[in-house]
């Protein structure tokens, strides 16, 4: 069964004050009869907050980034073992922002998704094209390639990872690709899954959802939920995605 799932991506944003009153309501608002499942993925520093404050209630928590390696001299890495530790269930991998600003290749991504995988973490992969190469026409190729390397690195794993096709001219611009635009490049990726025997994953739509805009994404036979950055960090609005 493909999983209905909202995950919000703080990114580096939160504090103890506020995040205590965005988890305080989430957790207070979000019950197990909802439709989807809810989580938030906040920063390393605050997930044991999100733990104290999430555990025993129907929202779930992961991590922004994970490393690949499993422990070691590794300054400044945080390893999936160690996410696990503070309960957990999520990873996203090959966030644009990472890919951009921290030069992660696809082969770290799939890198980071295995390690992700082998601790018990369910990753978030993200995969999506550039403006620029939205305007090559180059979109179907670049998200097949990204995908790509996760379903290598994974393996007849792949099968436990969500995926996020989040187009990087759509992050945090407050531009949403038209529904029927989004689902085009959903269709490919779930055939691309297919082909491996995938059938069951989830994929998530990001860039720039709103509670405004998530109901007509959601309504496209290939979405199966979100990653939200910027309107998780608003509990009602967040909430009103989760439900949309
Ligand atoms: C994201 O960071 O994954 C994201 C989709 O951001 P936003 O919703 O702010 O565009």
């Amino acid at each position: 069964m493909r999983r209905k799932l909202v995950a919000g991506n703080w990114k580096m944003n939160g504090g103890l004050a506020s995040n205590a009153r965005l988890l305080d309501r989430l957790a207070g608002e979000w019950t197990a009869a909802e439709p989807r499942t809810l989580a938030v993925c906040v920063p390393f520093p605050y997930l044991a907050q999100a733990q104290a404050a999430l555990t025993g209630t129907s929202v779930r928590w992961g991590a922004q980034d994970v490393s690949e390696h499993a422990a070691g001299a590794f300054t400044g890495e945080v390893a999936a073992g160690m996410l696990v530790e503070f309960g957990c269930r999520y990873a996203i991998v090959g966030h644009s922002e990472r890919r951009q600003l921290h030069g992660e290749s696809d082969a770290i991504v799939g890198a980071k998704a295995r390690a992700a995988h082998a601790a018990g973490l369910t990753p978030i992969a993200c995969v999506g094209e550039t403006l620029a190469e939205r305007e090559h026409d180059a979109t179907a190729a670049v998200v097949a390639r990204q995908l790509a390397a996760v379903i290598d690195a994974l393996g007849d794993n792949v099968r436990d990872a969500v995926v996020a096709y989040e187009p990087v001219w759509a992050i945090g611009t407050g531009r949403t690709a038209a529904p029927a635009e989004a689902q085009v490049v959903h269709a490919a990726l779930r055939a691309q899954l297919a082909s491996v025997g995938a059938v069951e994953v989830s994929i998530l739509y990001g860039g720039s959802v709103k509670a405004a805009n998530a109901a007509m994404l959601f309504a496209m036979p290939d979405i199966d939920g979100a990653l939200v950055g910027g309107a998780s960090l608003d509990a009602g609005e967040f909430l009103a995605i989760g439900r949309a």
